[in-house]
């Protein structure tokens, strides 16, 4: 029997106004509370968590740039010819989205969603990694380098696995007694709140049968470690998208040439545009701020949001819809559907959560980025315990400090 297992689990979408109204989890995590969430999707709030920083420090954030110099995918345009009822279809996409993600060696998430073949090699894909992975951010290093530095045992999902398969994977570490930390994710309440949105009573389907996992690991846990450091947490939450934009048909319409005056990727509730001429750059700007459902976010806002990049490398200007607005058509998405986030952090439904069995979560503990500080405290504090009798008096006096003095880490402006 071990000591102690720190045990993380991440449920993707899990937002604080989706459970708050719950008794989700209470019985294994009761002391709760609300964090911000990153502006971004989870291209960007995963990356945060894990790293402790923000996406100007990480630059992991949108997923597609304007980047034609480095374009992997100069070979696709020449699908621009095929009949678009076939290079539309989302079977399509998604089979070659699997293709190339092995041709190019991507090793995180990849889709090509909605992106037209026409302009495919104006775009660069900027999370080639798996974050998920040591030595899986764009920059810097993640949890998973943190505890292979320090010999730490773990255990981390592999996103290609079933939510299942990963939850059987952990299981058997822990009957091993092999690990020191273990990190828990689970995609798939995600996936269902786009579908069916944050009303459905399949809602309450799904945290059910996450509560049953939780139940079967913590007691098997138990068997083997003599305390469990539990944390339920998320990146994000989910709102429904009640008022479609057609915001493509609108800068269509103004007489600039896309590719030539401008460049923008439509995400489903962000717009991010590259100007090549004065002309462009002032026409896209009116006819933005005449749109009532959204804004262009000032550069001030972005630097607080830990967003704002020196070299306008995700865009130079970012516009954003007021939730529950939902771009369409845009670059992720050909058609309208349910949930959607990726709004403003300050928007209700963007907030995050984390659930825990601890009896103290400390004050400094406010946004995701910050639950890093935990994972980093309680692995060490773990490891020292786990290795008791191998553990140095220094080591045991470091990780004591650790537990009482945790910074604050404000999103900082890129130098
Ligand atoms: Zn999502």
């Amino acid at each position: 029997m071990k000591e102690v297992l720190p045990l993380f689990v991440f449920i993707d979408a899990c937002g604080w106004e989706i459970i708050k109204d719950r008794p989700f989890a209470k019985a294994y995590a009761p002391n709760r509370k609300r964090l911000s969430s990153v502006f971004g999707y989870s291209s960007a709030c995963v990356p945060s968590i894990l790293s402790g920083r923000w996406p100007v420090e990480h630059r992991n954030w949108c997923y597609f740039v304007y980047d034609p110099a480095n374009s992997p995918f100069k070979s696709l345009r020449a699908l621009q010819w095929l009949p678009e009822r076939l290079t539309s279809r989302r079977i399509f996409r998604r089979w070659l989205s699997k293709f190339i993600k092995v041709r190019l060696n991507f090793r995180g998430y990849f889709d090509l969603y909605n992106i037209p073949f026409k302009y495919i090699s104006l775009y660069d894909f900027t999370e080639r990694r798996n974050p998920l992975q040591p030595g899986g951010m764009n920059r810097g290093p993640n949890i998973f380098d943190y505890l292979e530095e320090r010999s730490i045992p773990y255990h981390v999902s592999s996103p290609d696995r079933s939510e299942k398969d990963n939850l059987n994977a952990l299981a058997n570490d822990i009957r091993d007694q092999r690990i020191d930390f273990a990190f828990l994710y689970w995609p798939g309440l995600d996936g269902l709140l786009h579908s069916v949105g944050n009303q459905s009573p399949e809602i309450a389907v799904k945290l059910a049968t996450y509560e049953q996992w939780l139940d079967h690991l913590l007691s098997l846990s138990k068997q083997h470690y003599a305390e469990v450091w539990l944390y339920v947490f998320s990146d994000h939450g989910m709102a429904n998208c009640d008022q479609l934009l057609d915001l493509k048909a609108k800068i269509d319409a103004l007489p600039l040439k896309m590719a030539h005056d401008y460049a923008v990727v439509y995400d489903s509730t962000m717009a991010r545009f590259w100007f090549f001429n004065d002309r462009a750059r002032q026409q896209v700007i009116n006819c933005l701020n005449r749109v009532q459902e959204g804004r262009i976010i000032p550069d001030s806002e972005l630097a607080g949001l830990g967003a704002l990049f020196a070299d306008r490398y995700f865009g130079e200007l970012i516009f954003v819809v007021k939730e529950g607005v939902l771009i369409v058509p845009s670059h992720m998405g050909k058609r309208p559907i349910r949930g959607m986030h990726g709004y403003h952090p300050s928007e209700k439904q963007s907030y995050a959560v984390l659930c825990t069995n601890q009896d103290k979560i400390p004050e400094d503990i406010s946004a995701i980025p910050d639950i890093y500080r935990l994972m980093t405290r309680d692995a060490e504090d773990a490891n020292a315990r786990n290795s008791l009798g191998k553990a140095t008096p220094q080591q045991a006096i470091k990780s004591q400090q650790f537990h009482t003095q945790p910074t604050k880490c404000n999103p900082p402006v890129e130098a």
